[in-house]
């Protein structure tokens, strides 16, 4: 790999990378794929097992509905097609984790092909990134090469994992950068993550990409020769390891050679790939119809049943919240990074625009003056979401709770609680594991709300500052905000914003 070094920009710049994704992604279904073994992570090896799954002479497999429904689901969430027939088929090969010899997956009639995925290009506009199929299949169980005090020479087998429903999404080789690898697993995984038909838990195995990568001169009609990069479990890793693997590439091409067709591993410590077996010839398979499985046959009225359950998707729905409450498109990106906490907002910010509970008066007297999902996004992602992360506490454990946040907002909003108030009421929501309209109603500040006092106060700092004063009768108006944060620390915080700014405005203009 002495190459390397010699690879500069300039040589880079001659070639063109093309790169294709496999993604598999298990399905969050109650039991497995094709018996009634539970399907779940972890568990005593062995113990999520019955004849189907370990692939006894005689078990029948039969085919489970939601894995069918969430397939279908995926698909649809990334623009496929549905094949109204299709049909499973064995895959034929030994290894000792997966028992019948065989893998059930779909070859020829996958249930669903010519979908797409945007993702944003090196200038940010959207570039679209060809789906070819989505199949279902089944996952082999695993090899467990240590952990026991004889791994070094032994190799033990745990099934549990055998039979747990997959759908396997297979792109175009339409992407051309480390980046767009990128781009285009993030937002397939946050679609994925929408529709709810899997954790997408990547330290857990439940979605594992490989990336088929290869390099050509610029300009050139056929792609090369490609190598594929397998189970990397991390998309920055998936990043960095496409980006070793285009420069390898390339220096075996400018030292005159030729790239061989093979599986590689990443090896992160490294920061490398490895070849791990040649694929020079082909794999033969010897896929047939799986004969114990009827043709699967998902009709137009089961398909109309399942989209029912197909979630507003991450796209469409930042670009209504945009429209909708007047937010930012940075904070419509955060606050729809899950799907989870675009509906907290949501939940909340409805609440701020409609009726109060009936019974709280200080909500009661506020949904009438403020009305602002943007204060909303404001103190959820500045200042709540910041808290919770120094607590270790995800949102379900928030001690704001939605109707905090709307109160919160609210008050804020109309000018009741200054910014320095809301910090420190919401540090004592944390420290006390209390929501906010509690504490708010026991430490409500003593706000200043007497436009005498505040008067006074105004007055002795106009009598301290001259200079600042000549500067804003001069036109220079900024300067009141200069007055308003004097008044506020005389005030120790205490003054009612709103109308100190008011007055402030009108002791310098008179
Ligand atoms: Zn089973």
């Amino acid at each position: 790999m002495s190459t390397l070094t010699e690879i500069t920009p300039e040589i880079l710049a001659k070639y063109q990378p093309v790169i294709g994704l496999e993604v598999h992604v298990q399905l969050l279904t109650a039991s497995k794929a094709f018996c009634g073994c539970v399907n779940q992570y972890g568990g005593e090896p062995n113990t999520h097992v019955c004849p189907t799954c370990l692939g006894l002479p005689g078990a029948l497999p039969v085919l489970n509905r939601q894995a069918v429904e969430f397939a279908v689901l995926a698909a649809k969430a990334i623009h496929c097609e549905i094949r109204e027939t299709s049909v499973f088929s064995r895959k034929n090969y030994f290894y000792p984790d997966s028992p019948k010899g065989y893998q059930i997956s779909q070859f020829d009639k996958p249930i669903a092909e010519h979908g797409w995925i945007d993702v944003p290009d090196a200038e940010g506009k959207p570039k679209r990134i060809g789906v070819t199929r989505l199949h279902m299949e089944e996952d082999a169980g695993k090899s467990v090469h240590d952990g026991f005090a004889d791994s070094v020479s032994r190799t033990y087998i745990d099934l549990n994992r055998c039979g747990t429903p997959l759908v396997e999404i297979v792109s175009e080789p339409d992407l051309r950068s480390p980046d767009e690898v990128f781009e285009y697993l993030t937002r397939l995984k946050e679609i994925l993550l929408y529709t709810g038909v899997s954790d997408c838990n990547m330290e857990e195995g439940s979605l594992r990409c490989d990336a088929n990568v290869s390099v050509m001169l610029k300009g050139a009609k056929e792609f090369g020769t490609k190598a594929e990069v397998k189970n990397v479990n991390s998309f920055r890793y998936i990043r960095a390891a496409v980006q070793y693997e285009i420069e390898r590439q390339v220096g075996v091409l400018e030292d005159g050679g030729r790239v061989v067709q093979e599986s590689r591993l990443w090896n992160n410590a490294e920061g490398r790939t490895f070849s791990m077996r040649s694929k020079e010839q082909a794999h033969d398979y010897r896929y047939f119809p799986e004969p114990d499985l009827p043709p699967l046959v998902v009709g137009a009225q089961w398909q109309v049943e399942i989209l029912k359950s197909l979630p507003e998707l991450p796209e469409a729905r930042r670009a209504r919240m945009i429209a909708e409450y007047g937010i930012s498109a940075q904070d419509a990106a955060t606050l729809t990074a899950t799907r989870e906490f675009a509906d907290r907002f949501e939940k909340a910010a409805k609440k701020v625009a409609a009726n109060p509970p009936a019974g709280n008066q200080s909500l009661a007297t506020l949904a009438r003056t403020a009305k602002s999902p943007k204060r909303l996004a404001a103190i959820m992602l500045t200042e709540v979401t910041p808290r919770l992360r120094v607590a270790g506490l995800d949102w379900k454990h928030s001690p704001v709770t939605t109707l905090g946040l709307v109160l919160a907002a609210d008050l804020a909003e109309s000018g009741d609680l200054s910014s320095k108030m809301l910090k420190q009421l919401l540090d004592i929501c944390f420290e006390k594991n209390e929501d906010f309209p509690a504490v708010y109603e026991r430490e409500k500040p003593q706000q200043i709300s007497d436009a005498s006092a505040i008067e006074k106060m105004i007055d002795e700092v106009i009598a301290a500052n001259p200079k600042q004063v000549e500067q804003y009768r001069g036109g220079k108006k900024t300067v009141s905000a200069f007055f308003v944060g004097q008044v506020m620390r005389l005030s120790k915080g205490h003054a009612n914003p709103a109308l100190l700014n008011e007055l402030v405005v009108k002791k310098l203009d008179s």
